[in-house]
């Protein structure tokens, strides 16, 4: 049957080449036969521009997904927090389409709203000031137009920062709220949502207005690589092999 795939926070990075090794495998072995693949963000642990050849993977990457785009599935990227500086030319070395978070999608079977997730964690003010401040268009100009060294050295102070900060903050205050699931759902006429950011993978109902809408959140990769599969019958998350999986 006609199916779609949706992957996130795949965070992928150099150092992290058995996760990296899951994603050409999955690119290869299984997207193929999908109508589309959507990428909900993330899919980079960090990106400093798409002028950093420097960095072998990106073009391993962009390659692997370019050849699935040339086998006959559409590949969407969307921006995470991660790799929000992933720009329409890498966008076009995949062979993929840059959509907007949030983006509605008439799928068969269900209206489906797809976001990253990172705009539903509202009760984090300080993630949320910091998220302005990322995509802020003067802010990404004067960033890439640094010399790529001074770019890598400010993204690894952001990246350790960023790690020091979530050891603070509660659990759920790094969740999504509630009431803006609601306010999402509410605002694009009860679709079935989609995201991920939030590395807790689940199948949820909301009851909204006297709408029940599903919201599935996709599981991150750190621990074994998956993907949500969906069809006109409705939705599913497979876990991919763990012949592939050791601790890295
Ligand atoms: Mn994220």
């Amino acid at each position: 049957m006609s199916h779609t795939l949706f992957i996130s926070d795949l965070h992928l990075a150099a150092e992290r080449p058995r996760i990296n090794q899951q994603f050409f495998t999955f690119v290869r072995d299984v997207a193929p036969a999908a109508e589309a693949l959507y990428i909900l963000g993330d899919l980079f642990e960090y990106w400093i521009g798409d002028d950093d050849h420097e960095e072998p993977l990106n073009d391993a990457v962009a390659q692997a997904l370019a050849a699935l785009a040339a086998r006959g599935t559409r590949v969407y990227l969307m921006h995470g927090n991660r790799d929000v500086l992933i720009g329409t030319s890498y966008a076009v070395r995949c062979g993929a389409t840059l959509i907007a978070d949030p983006t509605v999608v008439e799928l068969p079977g269900a209206r489906t709203l797809l976001m990253h997730g990172d705009t539903l964690c509202t009760d984090d003010l300080e993630y949320q000031t910091f998220r302005r401040y990322a995509h802020d268009t003067e802010n990404q100009r004067k960033f890439l137009a640094q010399p790529l060294p001074a770019r890598r050295d400010q993204m690894r102070g952001m990246r350790a920062q960023s790690e020091q900060v979530k050891k603070e903050k509660t659990v759920a205050i790094m969740d999504v709220s509630p009431a803006a699931v609601e306010a999402a759902l509410r605002a694009h006429g009860h679709p079935r949502l989609i995201h991920g950011h939030t590395h807790r993978p689940a199948h949820h109902t909301h009851c909204v207005d006297g709408h029940t809408c599903e919201r599935w959140v996709l599981a991150d990769w750190y621990q074994r690589g998956s993907y949500l599969r969906c069809d006109a019958g409705g939705c599913t998350m497979v876990q991919l092999p763990s012949g592939l999986a050791s601790p890295e």
